[in-house]
């Protein structure tokens, strides 16, 4: 039997930084990951470091986050690429051009700084853009990073700082015995009175174990890459009403997401959608026509847990003290992942965080359940 204070499911960007900054204030931390870490969402994701267009209940947690991968690369010791380029949503019609003065307005009120860029200047900055895009709103400390490289650089620093990482260990134990909870994993027990549940889209199973069942539902985005292209586009690109975000890495390559893959039940791993990747080439090359010849060289999905509301369950279990649910990032997780991490630290230690969670409780559900 291993003893530790804290036990943590799941070595995505949630799990992995939560173990880096546990282990940074001496708390004795095992991560039990059943693949590798950042094996899943948070290694295959498109790489948006995006605040903007975030509902107002999440923009606290996207600003803690942001201030953390501003010094990312001084808390892991590693370059994980990110790249604050700026994050340009696209109006396409009169009422997308609403719908971006609405949100800046709001997004203002909560401390962001997004900029309107209007229909003389969009066509004079961003000349590679077609007659089809009339304004946009820059918020220009967003940006990218490289999501293979997020999760491993924070268990390399995690381990360093003490942290136990263990990956090929899939938890297949779980239980409370009124002081400790107990894992088993790969044939070890381990225990300890905390337990963080960071198992991204397979969090809502562990909830399920502890008496909290929630419409848990799977996010497959799908995901293209094209050839190397002339350099031309520094900022990460989104539009009014999603469908379509593309970014080009210095390498030249753009990435480019919309519509979503699929799954098979019971198998981890996704595929895209062709239908999906020929319609987001179709909206590409209406807004960018220089993408008509682009090559596209590889497509590829993910899996994360997405609720009607959109909003994560992060914050203490409602059932069993010393439980801390941190699952199902609606697609924007990994730009909150190092401050998920940092807020669960707190919540252990101090008992408390800066980052409202209301909107986040696991108990809206059974409220939404007890209204019916
Ligand atoms: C294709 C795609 C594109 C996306 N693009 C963006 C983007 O641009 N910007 C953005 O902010 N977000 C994006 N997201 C969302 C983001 O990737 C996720 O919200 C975030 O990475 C979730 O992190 P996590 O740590 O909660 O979960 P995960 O990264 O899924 O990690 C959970 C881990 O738990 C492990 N696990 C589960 N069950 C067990 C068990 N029983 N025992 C042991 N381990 C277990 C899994 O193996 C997994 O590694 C995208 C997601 C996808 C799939």
């Amino acid at each position: 039997m291993i003893q530790a204070d804290v036990l943590i499911v799941g070595g995505g960007g949630a799990g992995t930084s939560a173990a880096l900054h546990l282990a940074r204030r001496g708390v004795r931390v095992v991560l039990l990951e059943r693949g590798l870490v950042g094996g899943q969402a948070t290694g295959v994701n498109y790489g948006g470091v995006r605040q903007q267009g975030r509902h107002p209940a999440g923009i606290p947690l996207a600003r803690k986050s942001r201030e953390i991968w501003s010094r990312i690369r001084e808390l892991t010791g590693s370059d994980v690429e990110f790249d604050p380029s700026g994050h340009l949503k696209l109006a396409r019609s009169a009422a997308d051009e609403a719908e971006l003065l609405r949100w800046n307005t709001l997004a203002v009120e909560h401390g962001l700084r997004p900029r309107m860029i209007g229909r003389n200047a969009i066509r004079e900055l961003y000349p590679h853009f077609s007659d089809v895009v009339i304004a946009g709103s820059l918020m220009e400390e967003d940006g990218s990073a490289n999501p293979r490289l997020l999760a491993p650089a924070l268990a390399r620093a995690a381990r360093k700082a003490g942290a136990d990482i263990r990956e090929g260990h899939a938890v297949t134990g779980l239980e409370h015995d009124g002081t400790d909870f107990r894992l088993l994993a790969n044939g070890t027990r381990f225990a300890a009175p905390w337990l963080l549940n960071c198992a991204g889209f397979w969090g809502g199973e562990i909830a399920r174990q502890f008496g909290e069942a929630v419409p848990i539902e799977k996010l497959h985005p799908n995901m293209l890459v094209t050839e190397p292209l002339p350099y031309f586009l520094r900022e990460s690109l989104g539009v009014v009403g999603g469908g379509l975000y593309m970014r080009q890495i210095a390498r030249g390559n753009i990435i480019f997401g919309g519509g979503r893959g699929e799954s098979d039940a019971g198998i981890t791993f996704t595929r895209p959608r062709p239908d999906a990747a020929f319609e987001v080439m179709r909206s590409a090359i209406a807004v960018i026509p220089r993408l008509e010849h682009a090559m596209v060289i590889r497509s590829w999905s993910g899996t994360d847990g997405t609720f009607a509301d959109h909003f994560p369950v992060l914050g203490p279990s409602r059932t069993t003290p010393g439980l801390i649910h941190a699952f199902g990032f609606c697609g924007e997780g990994f730009q909150t992942g190092p401050g998920v991490g940092a807020v669960l630290s707190e919540l252990v230690m101090d008992g408390v965080t800066d980052v409202p969670l209301e909107a986040f409780d696991i108990g809206r559900f059974t409220a939404a359940q007890i209204a019916v």
